[in-house]
């Protein structure tokens, strides 16, 4: 699950919450009770789901050339049918 950071443009409160994808964004600071969040993109969540591949694969092949063709190669052939 991936973890969404929120920064309240009113008082400056800011905190992660871990959410869904599929989640609605929280939109009233806990804190001061106004709807002024603003969601940030946090770089944690990613860090932790993609520790798999995502990561290695950037550092070794910046190009990532191989991985997108190899992944739309196959959709291709799926949507062919
Ligand atoms: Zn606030």
């Amino acid at each position: 699950m991936p973890i969404y950071e929120y920064e309240c443009k009113s008082c400056c409160h800011h905190f992660e919450v871990m959410q869904k994808i599929s989640d609605e964004k929280l939109k009233v600071c806990p804190e001061c009770h106004q709807e002024s969040l603003n969601r940030l993109i946090s770089a944690s969540g990613f860090q932790l789901k993609g520790s798999g591949w995502y990561v290695t694969d950037f550092k070794d092949k910046p190009k990532k050339n191989v991985s997108e063709s190899a992944v739309s190669g196959t959709s291709h052939k799926a949507d062919d049918k």
